[in-house]
């Protein structure tokens, strides 16, 4: 990604426009320390009384929706649209432990999947000692159901990732971008613009996997601050694939399907249709989005579209150019979000300014 460093001195009508198209890896900070697998303290994870294999690795009083997420039954039928608010992990530390039942090499490519995360955002998994909240990593393999699956961002206590696609590292990352606080990209209430779902495609008793819900991947408009048809993401490491819930295909498979379960529309179909669902890399956005919630201490956000508190943060980003760099410390990092920002003013503050997602004009 490219960045601006910019000494400031006496910026009066000042003008300029630039847009930067970021192709390249983001600051990468926190890499993930090697830990030798046969380190990591295993455990059973079963409460007492509890055999996790005959609930398919769910704990009690939770129940699994879009084939791979796991709430809890009182939210079943709760309005999505009161539903679901993301808990990030507080300063992105992610205790874990592992089930006594998950081997060492699966404990190595487990460790390998949270790498991916860690390598994008300010996010540290930790064995976990006395921390209250964490999560605790299966083997589902020898489950009557075997599948793949986890709650989305902090539940409190212990929350389980069942894995059975252990080879797939990306499987796995997916699961833990669960656990971490994302959701699948094509629940967005805006997925109808660029995809279509074929229910009749799809088993009745699946339709549920394709509720739309808008509180997930909460972020595209108010923090990336972009026409929708801009943040779509068909790359996503959280999108379905084409044949996901197909009638005649499993969950999570990649089959080939006669009647596919999601069309991409025009004109993103000859790019995206046999691309949808894919699990080898994380996407450009997927590592922006989760880059942004577990940002780096020194960052800050500007979005003049945003309506709410003008915290500076992600969620809550600055609304003003001249408000935003005045609250910032020396060498912070401001991420601008596409848009036109007066800018006018005396601003001696050394920074680095980013806008990785399109056009942004300094002007008055
Ligand atoms: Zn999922």
């Amino acid at each position: 990604m490219q960045k601006l460093t910019i000494p400031l001195i006496l910026i009066l009508f000042m003008l300029i426009t630039f847009s930067i198209l970021a192709s390249a890896a983001l600051t990468s900070e926190a890499q993930a320390q090697p830990v030798n697998p046969s380190d990591v303290a295993a455990q059973p994870l079963d409460p007492p009384g509890v055999d996790l294999r005959t609930t398919n690795g769910l704990l009690p009083g939770t129940v699994l929706i879009e084939g791979d997420i796991v709430i809890a039954e009182a939210d079943l039928n709760r309005d999505m649209n009161a539903g679901f608010e993301v808990n990030l992990w507080p300063g992105g530390v992610v205790p874990y432990v592992f089930d006594v039942n998950v081997s060492s090499t699966q404990r190595t490519n487990a460790l390998f999947a949270m790498e991916q995360w860690t390598d994008v955002a300010d996010i540290t998994f930790v064995e976990r000692t006395f921390e209250p909240n964490y999560i605790g990593i299966r083997d589902s393999s020898n489950d009557q159901n075997p599948a793949n699956n986890s709650p989305i961002g902090v539940q409190g206590g212990l929350q389980i990732v069942n894995i059975t696609s252990w080879n797939a590292i990306f499987i796995i990352a997916h699961e833990l971008g669960h656990a971490l606080g994302l959701v699948h990209e094509q629940s967005r209430t805006d997925r109808d613009d660029f995809v279509q779902i074929n229910f009749t495609n799809i088993d009745p008793a699946k339709w549920f996997n394709f509720q739309e819900a808008p509180n997930s991947r909460p972020y595209p408009k108010t923090i990336y601050g972009l026409p929708d048809a801009q943040t779509y993401d068909f790359d996503s490491v959280m999108h379905y694939g084409q044949c996901s819930f197909a009638i005649e295909c499993l969950p999570d498979t990649s089959c080939p399907c006669l009647f596919e379960s999601i069309t991409v529309l025009p004109p993103n179909d000859t790019l995206w249709q046999n691309a949808i669902g894919q699990r080898d890399h994380l996407s450009f956005l997927d590592e922006l989005t989760m880059s942004f919630l577990y940002p780096e201490d020194n960052w800050y956000f500007l979005d003049g579209t945003h309506t709410g508190l003008p915290l500076g943060t992600f969620v809550e980003p600055q609304k003003t150019f001249n408000n935003a760099v005045s609250a910032m410390a020396n060498n912070d990092v401001l991420w601008i979000q596409p848009g036109t920002y007066n800018a006018v003013g005396i601003h001696s503050k050394p920074s680095v300014w980013r806008a990785p997602l399109g056009s942004v004009i300094l002007g008055n």
